[in-house]
């Protein structure tokens, strides 16, 4: 609240209001009814109110506008500022006879409306107070340097300040670095989201009380990500020994929270700030299935990565036309029965390189979804998965589904529905055989658009299989919510129930909330048969992994096919 009243003293004047009407009478009755408590500024007609908009953008509360007027109607008025984020923000009242217009006027962004003839003089007041209070409340949290929760910077006014530092301290050397909780989204379901914002708060706290005095600077910079800017030569392992002792003695669950750090140490201080972080950000997702804190550092090999990537990106177009892109199928067994059988099938790219060999996806797709490449290649792979299906039906007589991955910046496209349906038609398929897996953490950015677009894709017949499952950071609150037909365990969590001591309890969470959903689990990544075993036990409907097979080319898979075919003849 402190920032709220230095902003009060700083305005420490009266506010601008301007009263736009083209009847003189009306400009006059309002105009000595609020002279006494703001500077008032009038317009004749919309022009003159868009022009004393601009000029006085940088000081105006409010704007008083009438709807009926030559020149420039108020509607267009609206409209115009609308349109321009400059004056968008400046609120407007509009003044009004016709109840008609009034949605028009709020879609336009209007915020109240005060009706003609005026009302008592008191009432007007109010209303005209409360909406200034309230914009310039809305500006301040818009603006407020600090997050709410932590008390830490947000993330633009860190960056700033950093850049400040070095202003002042252009020859000390710097470390940009990275720290976030291990599935921070795990323990805010599973322990509740008070807990997990106390925990959010212990890692600030403990961050500021190390870095500060050693003259760094931290913010929370989305979710559980914290980013550290401070002079080179602390120990890294310290920082982090530091915040997490000061978790274990709150810490009510059996399990430690773990802290991963990245560093990118001694940081080129040509290359923009934001930059700096991405680095730190590169070294600690290395450290993604990391089970204990980990501190991992920027160094030659991921240098050597980002010109790698600069590569790929270079040879892509070139590399699609020559076809060194294959298109590799992952069975799907369906387990509930005595027998596993062939359920579907995923499709996996893989690039063929002519010097570098097999590049896994892992290595391109994510580099791709940043430049907008992945457009072409998803396109690709749902094309010749389309052609599969129709194929092997053709061949075998029988159906095989195949799942394609949709990348969460597929779900942005407003054609893919329309992309999507077509290639199904081509290859004269039906939307059920070419299933669509969507990972997790595409609903969560942006979920209600998301949400749409998955809604239309199965209003046309598509099933959709949300990918990843567990890596996002959907509340249950909000999945319960989610259109899907099919969940998708994601291999860490089979990796981890398998793991030492194997705990499958945060399986069987990821169990319960399918079967509060009411829909099938895939488990993937399922390499042995004790683990197919069990996760039969515990219910899971279908098994993809290297216990049945690897992904393997086209014709590898028809072995697959041929079985089912004679399982099912028999
Ligand atoms: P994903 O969708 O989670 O795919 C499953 C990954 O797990 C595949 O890796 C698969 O080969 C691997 N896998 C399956 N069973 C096992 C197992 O038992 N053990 C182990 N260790 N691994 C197993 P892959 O093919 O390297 O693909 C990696 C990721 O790349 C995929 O993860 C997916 O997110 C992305 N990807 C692959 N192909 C495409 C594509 O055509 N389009 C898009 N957008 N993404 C793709
Ligand atoms: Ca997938």
């Amino acid at each position: 609240m402190d920032s709220k009243t230095e902003q009060y003293t700083a305005l420490g004047k009266r506010r601008k209001v301007l009263i736009v009407d083209d009847e003189l009478i009306n400009r006059e009755l309002l105009g000595n009814a609020l002279t006494d408590d703001y500077d008032i500024i009038y317009a004749n007609d919309g022009e003159e109110a868009l022009q004393k908009i601009y000029e006085y953008r940088s000081t105006l509360s409010l704007v008083l506008l009438d709807i009926l007027m030559p020149k420039l109607s108020g509607i267009e008025v609206l409209k115009k500022k609308k349109e321009d984020p400059v004056i968008a923000s400046i609120p407007v009242i509009v003044l009004t006879a016709d109840q008609q217009s009034e949605v028009e006027c709020l879609n336009l962004g209007a915020v109240d409306f005060i009706p003609k003839p005026y009302p008592q003089i008191t009432i007007m007041k109010a209303r005209i107070n409360r909406t200034i209070e309230l914009n310039e409340d809305r500006a301040i949290i818009n603006t407020t340097e600090r997050d709410p929760l932590t008390g830490l910077y947000n993330k633009n006014f860190f960056y700033s300040y950093c850049n400040q530092f070095d202003q002042y301290n252009i020859n000390l050397p710097m470390d940009a670095m990275l720290a976030d909780i291990h599935h921070f989204h795990v323990i805010n379901e599973r322990y509740g989201i008070a807990f997990g914002d106390k925990v959010l708060r212990l890692v600030a706290d403990r961050l500021r009380d190390y870095v500060t005095p050693r003259n760094g600077i931290v913010c929370r910079n989305e979710s559980d990500t914290f980013l550290i800017y401070c002079p080179h030569g602390m120990d890294y392992n310290e920082i982090l020994d530091y915040v997490t002792s000061g978790l274990e003695e709150e810490n009510p669950t059996n399990s430690q929270i773990r802290i991963r750090l990245g560093v990118y140490p001694n940081v080129d201080k040509l290359m923009v700030m934001e930059r700096r972080f991405d680095r730190a950000k590169a070294a600690a997702d290395t450290l993604r299935n990391s089970l204990s804190n980990a501190v991992a550092i920027y160094d030659d090999s991921l240098y050597q990565k980002d010109l790698f990537n600069e590569q790929l990106i270079a040879e892509f177009g070139k590399a699609l036309e020559e076809g060194q892109f294959e298109v590799y199928y992952q069975p799907k067994y369906d387990i509930t029965k005595e027998e596993p059988i062939l359920s579907s099938a995923e499709a996996l790219i893989r690039w063929k390189h002519p010097s570098y060999g097999l590049i896994s996806p892992a290595s391109f797709i994510p580099l791709f979804e940043t430049n907008g490449l992945i457009y072409e290649l998803d396109n690709f792979v749902w094309k010749s998965a389309a052609r599969q299906i129709a194929e092997w039906k053709k061949r075998f007589g029988i159906s095989v589904p195949v799942s394609v991955n949709v990348s969460r910046v597929d779900m942005h496209d407003p054609n893919l529905e329309r992309v999507l349906c077509s290639i199904v038609e081509d290859n004269h398929i039906s939307t059920k055989e070419l299933l669509l897996e969507i990972t997790e953490s595409a609903y969560t950015r942006n979920s209600a658009q998301i949400i749409d677009t998955v809604k239309t894709l199965r209003e046309k017949g598509f099933k959709v299989e949300m990918d990843d499952f567990g890596t996002g950071y959907s509340s249950l609150n909000m999945i319960s919510k989610l259109p899907i037909d099919v969940l998708k365990v994601a291999k860490e969590f089979i990796d981890d129930a398998f793991e030492s001591g194997r705990d499958t309890g945060m399986l069987e969470i990821m169990l319960d909330i399918a079967d509060y959903l009411k829909v099938p689990v895939i488990a993937e990544g399922v390499e042995t048969r004790e683990q197919m075993l069990t996760l039969k036990e515990l219910g899971c409907d279908v098994i993809q992994g290297y216990y049945f097979s690897k992904p393997v080319p086209a014709l590898e898979f028809e072995k697959f096919i041929s079985e089912k075919k004679s399982e099912l003849d028999a």
